[in-house]
């Protein structure tokens, strides 16, 4: 197998991030309870990883939807909507920030950045740059073929 080649665990993506056909994707270790996955740095994909392999109900918003805690190793937060928990994940587990290139203001959502774009007439083209906690790694998807890539080490579960 696999391990057998690098002496080392392969690192197991969900096969469906190859849909999305970009050339390279940013991958990060998956340490929600008992995961030995690797999830890509994507609000939607954290979303449908969280769904698909943990069973937590991302599209659940509503005034009504009973808090969960989230089982991310070593988590310190208190628990929140199922729904929000991929945009906690990436900020609080995955560190991801946006960097506004024109002011260099941090911003840990998106939607943040967005708006403050639109706030500050200076930064109203500004592009944005992406850091990420460490540990991130890049994948080539044009080496994955049949679900897997022994350069990389990778290995697509369906
Ligand atoms: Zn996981
Ligand atoms: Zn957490
Ligand atoms: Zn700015």
């Amino acid at each position: 197998m696999l391990q057998d080649v690098h002496g080392q665990s392969p690192i197991m993506i969900d096969q469906s991030l190859l849909c999305d056909h970009e050339p390279t994707i940013r991958v990060h270790p998956c340490d929600w309870e008992n995961c030995t996955m690797h999830v890509a740095l994507d609000q939607k994909h954290v979303s449908k990883h969280l769904q698909q392999r943990h069973g937590v109900n991302t599209s659940a918003t509503s005034e009504n939807t009973q808090k969960e805690p989230c089982r991310w190793l070593n988590c310190i937060h208190a628990q929140m909507k199922p729904g929000n928990m991929a945009r906690h994940v990436l900020s609080a587990h995955l560190g991801v920030r946006w960097n506004c290139q024109t002011c260099g203001r941090l911003y840990t959502r998106e939607d943040a950045f967005r708006r403050h774009t639109q706030e500050k007439e200076s930064c109203q083209f500004a592009k944005y740059e992406i850091s990420y906690e460490n540990g991130v790694r890049e994948i080539c998807t044009d080496g994955i073929s049949e679900g897997w890539s022994i350069d990389q080490n990778v290995m697509c579960i369906p």
